[in-house]
């Protein structure tokens, strides 16, 4: 995106705020953060967000605004320092709910960028050097060349089932629908990379392998959004925890009218899926921030558990696993390009990558195809007698609604998981970045109202990228000692299974908008999770812990401050968006299977009530949050529901 040069000066010194750099260290400007931000910025396809992001960045510096912000009538960039970062601090204060929203998308761009960015000769940043953090590990030279071969885009194709996008749900459909014989064409917008194209690096990984180049937010810009966007979707920087869905959850969900879920039915698919991911609890090493959140967990008695995965042999459960969230380079990771989209390819299944749908062709009430545009801008029409909608669940909603469905529930009943994280400080060195992503859970808190709803415990690859969005900042020097002791530091993650909905609308332009404000019960429960993780990290030894609010809020067990301080300071910022800092990696529920149109988007098999042959297969399908990673039960409703496929087609 092109600057003016208001916009430029005022994101220049917003970014040098965030991080002046010292001692030999460079400030964000000189390492070419504000460049780097309006590149990415063209990475979000919505033109009015853009547009308003200008807007405000061009209002930021005007004189009214910094005078707003407690800044005197003067420009932010013509401040002082402190009186700058005192302006940034009463964004995150504010009670204003866009305020903080943009306080926090300010904070994530800058300090992404800060901490991911080579040097400007695209050697090694000396901000890497500062925090003791090594950067990308570089490419596999052992790395096997591509197995699969995508197909060229024609202006007219045909084929029996076209599946859009190619994640965990679209992955498994077409594996199941092309070894039953239907000949299967999978459409996918992302690009293929594998093996050979993985080094590593968080900046790069994030910009090719996420959605909107990691950048994807709620509208608020409250709760950043995590999604792949690549051939395999999600299951190729994922972390490899690999739940089945509980029986409570299947049971929930038969009651929604899908009986099937506490049956046979679901029961074989999830062995089938279980059984090709090759999920083992063979590759769950406590890595030394596993091992932390078990001793805190034994300790104080609570339930613990190792965490299986689907992942090969080749899993090194060290310096590559910490790294997996941007592709594992070692191919240890069973995900859907490596399982489902390999059997479809071996099946006869064509696979158009870089390829984006845009609409399903409907005629007399079935659909009959799809028309999408290639990355080039070529127009490719594919006549199919179905279609399966698994764009995952912001674009499948967008998709049927771009298509012409009415249904009110397509779009409504979102759920997020919504994740925040305590973390502490350890003796020991932790280097957080590298081990097994996730080996160890605790399930102690997932049931706080009888009937399965509560908070799930877990760790995280925490890589500067994963790090900064939950790191407090309250002023340049504080954040930058919390980066430089981020290898001594342990961080427990709360995961919310919400029992509140939010909605993907679909702008103007054909885009999901995500709007999601916490429901009360949601907020509490989220609230006996930062407490419960603190308790842990102090069962553990931890010296210093600190959550994720607006404002730093930390004590020092046995020093300064104490738990039931941490929990009123706590309390006393708040947890409504933006008051903690929220994210989400699990994204579900938006066109879901249930028993009636009146609060069902699809029916029972997974088609949509409206129009016939039409199915969606993925996160979007869930009735209500499963409260576990999700990939599980996504592969397993695609695989159950791709047999009443395959029998109506057949
Ligand atoms: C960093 C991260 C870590 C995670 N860790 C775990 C974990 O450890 N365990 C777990 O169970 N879950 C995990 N998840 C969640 C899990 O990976 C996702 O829930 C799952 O992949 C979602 O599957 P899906 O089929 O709904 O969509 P996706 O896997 O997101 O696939 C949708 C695909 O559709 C494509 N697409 C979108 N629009 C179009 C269009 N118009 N035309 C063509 N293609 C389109 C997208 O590019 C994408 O590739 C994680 C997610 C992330 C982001």
């Amino acid at each position: 995106m092109d600057l003016s040069a208001r916009q430029r000066r005022s994101l220049t010194a917003i970014c040098d705020t965030f991080a002046p750099g010292a001692d030999g260290v460079p400030s964000a400007s000189a390492l070419g953060v504000p460049d780097a931000i309006a590149e990415a910025l063209d990475l979000n396809p919505r033109a009015t967000e853009r547009k308003q992001f200008g807007l405000a960045l061009a209002a930021f510096d005007s004189k009214p605004m910094t005078a707003a912000g407690g800044g005197g009538w003067n420009r932010f960039s013509d401040l002082p320092q402190d009186k700058r970062e005192a302006v940034l601090r009463s964004y995150a204060d504010s009670r204003l709910m866009p305020k903080r929203g943009l306080f926090h998308g300010l904070r994530r761009a800058a300090l992404i960028h800060y901490y991911g960015l080579p040097a400007r000769d695209g050697g090694a940043s000396p901000v890497w050097g500062a925090i003791d953090y090594p950067g990308p590990l570089g490419k596999n030279p052992d790395a096997p060349p591509k197995a699969l071969t995508p197909a060229e885009p024609q202006a007219q194709m045909e084929c029996d089932v076209v599946v859009v996008g190619s994640g965990a749900g679209g992955g498994t459909v077409a594996g199941v629908l092309a070894a039953k014989g239907l000949d299967v064409i999978v459409v996918e917008a992302g690009g293929y990379y594998d093996d050979e194209d993985f080094d590593g690096g968080e900046l790069d990984g994030l910009r090719r392998f996420y959605l909107n180049g990691g950048g994807m937010a709620t509208d608020d810009g409250n709760i950043a959004l995590a999604a792949g966007a690549v051939l395999g979707g999600g299951t190729v920087v994922n972390y490899t925890t690999s739940f089945p869905t509980p029986d409570y959850v299947r049971k929930e969900w038969a009651t929604h009218g899908v009986p099937d879920f506490d049956g046979q039915a679901y029961e074989t698919a999830t062995q089938a899926v279980m059984e090709r991911l090759g999920v083992n609890a063979e590759h769950s090493a406590a890595n030394p921030k596993d091992a932390i959140l078990e001793r805190g967990m034994r300790e104080l008695g609570f339930h613990v558990e190792p965490i299986i995965r689907n992942v090969g042999p080749a899993c090194d459960q060290g310096i590559d696993c910490g790294r997996c969230g941007f592709g594992c380079r070692r191919g240890a990771k069973r995900s859907v390009t490596k399982t489902w989209l390999q059997d479809a390819f071996e099946a006869g299944a064509r696979i158009l990558v870089r390829t984006k749908v845009d609409t399903v062709i409907v005629e007399a009430g079935a659909a009959r195809g799809i028309s999408c545009t290639t990355a080039d801008g070529r127009s490719v029409r594919i006549n199919a007698r179905g279609v399966v909608s698994a764009a995952g669940a912001l674009h499948s909603p967008a998709l049927l609604k771009r298509s012409g469905l009415e249904n009110r529930n397509i779009g409504q009943h979102l759920r997020l998981h919504p994740v925040t994280v305590v973390q502490g400080w350890f003796d020991e060195e932790v280097r957080p970045w590298e081990g097994t992503m996730q080996a160890r859970y605790s399930d102690e808190h997932a049931n706080l109202d009888g009937d399965g709803y509560g908070v799930k415990y877990e760790s995280g690859p925490l890589n500067p990228s994963l790090l900064l969005p939950f790191l407090p900042w309250q002023s340049a020097t504080q954040h930058f000692e919390y980066m430089a002791a981020a290898k001594f530091s342990a961080a427990c993650g709360i995961i919310v299974r919400d029992r509140g909905e939010g909605e993907v609308k679909v702008g103007r332009d054909g885009q999901p908008v995500v709007r999601e404000q916490l429901a009360e019960v949601d907020r509490g429960h989220l609230r006996t999770g930062i407490e419960g993780a603190a308790r842990i990290l102090e069962a553990a030894g931890a010296q210093r812990i600190f959550g994720s609010s607006a404002k730093l809020v930390e004590y020092r067990p046995g020093q300064s401050g104490s738990l039931a301080s941490f929990m009123a300071e706590s309390d006393a910022v708040g947890y409504e968006n933006g008051q903690v800092a929220l994210g989400s990696f699990h994204i579900m529920g938006s066109a879901r299977m249930g028993g009636s149109p009146v609060n069902a988007a699809c029916n029972p098999d997974g088609e949509t009530w409206e129009v016939r042959n039409l199915w969606v297969c993925d996160g979007s399908s869930f009735p209500t949050a499963p409260g576990v990673n999700p990939m599980i039960s996504i592969e397993s409703i695609a695989h159950m529901n791709a047999q009443k496929i395959a029998a109506r087609l057949g």
